[in-house]
Parts: structure tokens; sequence; C-alpha cells
């Protein structure tokens, strides 16, 4: 097996004196998705922005490509290689599709397979509406555009937080059948999913969360129903 791309290890985080991460550990092989599945409130969220340098971590290490990027600065992390597709997209309301992806491009680090028009090819959708305000585009739109913002960093991992919240089941494919080039364009991918079947479609590696801790790991094959059921509600 290669080295992760990235790793997280015993990784604790609080919110005042609410703990909300309890010594999580985690690893992102190149050219892995890894799903993060749990119920509203696991803590898949302040996961993911504890990597992200967004929340504080009060313990345990995050590394990228070995490197140890604990408690760096958010843009930092993103200039490192860490792009994250927020929960709610959070377009800039104000500015057309093309100027929020091209804020994406401030943090690019080097050269690589992402730019507008490799973009504009993924998602061809957001050609057409370029000069649009990216909030008048529909829900689906809106998260191909906070993907594609991600993308023009040239992330080296890709954090996903509920890419499926609230669009049809149509969309939803539409998005997800985008992951293999993100694959191909050098990022690797974790994504948060409440919907559990489209994680274990998706997904190389799952980890199912529940209060702070990672309940439950392995590939899609190797999980059952009554195993996942435990994992994410508690044994009954
Ligand atoms: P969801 O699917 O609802 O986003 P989640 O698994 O992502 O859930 P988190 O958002 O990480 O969960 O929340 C984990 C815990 O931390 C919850 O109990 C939540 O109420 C709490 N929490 C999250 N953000 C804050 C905050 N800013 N201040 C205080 N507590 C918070």
């Amino acid at each position: 097996m290669s080295d992760p791309i990235l790793s997280v290890s015993g990784l604790t985080a609080h919110y005042g004196d609410f703990q909300a991460l309890f010594g999580v550990d985690l690893a992102l092989e190149p050219g892995e998705v890894v799903a993060i599945i749990g119920a509203n409130g696991a803590g898949k969220t302040t996961l993911m922005r504890a990597i992200t340098g967004i929340a504080r971590i009060s313990a345990g290490r995050v590394r990228l490509d070995g490197r140890d990027i604990t408690c760096t600065a958010a843009p930092d992390i993103l200039m490192a290689g860490i792009a994250m597709v927020p929960e709610g997209r959070r377009l800039f309301p104000s500015l057309s599709v093309e100027e929020n992806l091209l804020i994406g491009a401030h943090a690019r680090r080097t050269a690589g397979h992402w730019n507008l028009e490799s973009v504009y090819r993924l998602f061809p959708a957001l050609r057409e509406r370029r000069d649009h305000p990216g909030t008048a585009l529909s829900g689906g739109q809106q998260q191909m555009v906070a993907i594609g913002r991600a993308l023009m960093s040239n992330p080296r991992v890709l954090l996903c937080d509920e890419l499926s919240l609230g669009l049809a089941p149509v969309v939803i494919r539409e998005i997800y059948a985008a992951f293999p080039e993100i694959r191909a364009g050098g990022a690797s991918i974790v994504v948060i999913e409440q919907d559990v079947g489209q994680a274990l479609k998706v997904a190389d590696y799952v980890h199912c969360m529940m209060e702070g801790r990672i309940t439950l790991s392995g590939r899609p094959g190797e999980l059952s129903r009554d195993a996942i059921h435990d994992a994410y509600f508690g044994a009954t």
C-alpha cells in the first residue's frame, strides 16, 4: 500500500467546553474516495473543519503527504493542497459563475489539470451560464460551481460536505458522475454523505461516525447492513 496523501490521527476538537471529536483516525490513499457517513451532529463537518484549519484542534495530528499541517491557518491549508466544497455551497451572490470559479484559482499552487476550460468540460451547464450570477442557478448547478471553484486550486485532496443535500436523484447522479475525472485530475476525495446507499456506491472506503467517534470502517463490500445500522444509530 502507498503512503496516505492525508492522514489524521487522534483528532480531538472542542467548541468551548463541548467536545465534538474524540480521537478520530483517518487515512486517504492516493486516488481514493473515502466517504464519511453518520447522523446529524455526529461530527462529520467538524472533522472537515478541523482538517482545513477552521475548527480548533485540541489534540491529534493532520498530515498531508507526510508533512505535519496540524493547526495550520485555513488559507495555508488551501495553498498546501486541500480544498473544501462546503455544505450549502457558499457561492458569492453578487459574482457571476465565472467570477466564482476564478476565486478558486487564487489559491492555485501549480499549473495542473484544472482551469476554466476543464471545469466547463466537466460541467457543460456552467459554460452556458458563465455570466449569470451564481445564485440564479439551480441547486445542482450551484453545487457544480462550488466543486469547480474548489478544483480551480488544483487540490491534492478535495473535501466535499453533503454534496447531495436537497438535490434530486438525477442531479445527484450527475454530480457524482464527475468523480472519476476529478480523480484522474489528481485529487483524492473525502466526501460526507448522509445517504448511506450513495456513500457505498461511490466510495472505496467508508467510515461511520457517531457522537464524535468513528464507530465503523471498511470497504463497502465488507460492511453489513446491520453493522452500518448499529454504527449509525448505536447498538440497541
Ligand atoms: P450535520 O449533518 O448536521 O452537519 P455533522 O455530523 O456534520 O452533522 P457537526 O456539524 O460536526 O456534525 O456537529 C458535531 C457536534 O458539534 C454537534 O453536537 C453540534 O451541535 C456541535 N457543533 C457544531 N458546530 C458547533 C459550533 N459552532 N458551536 C458549538 N457546537 C457546535
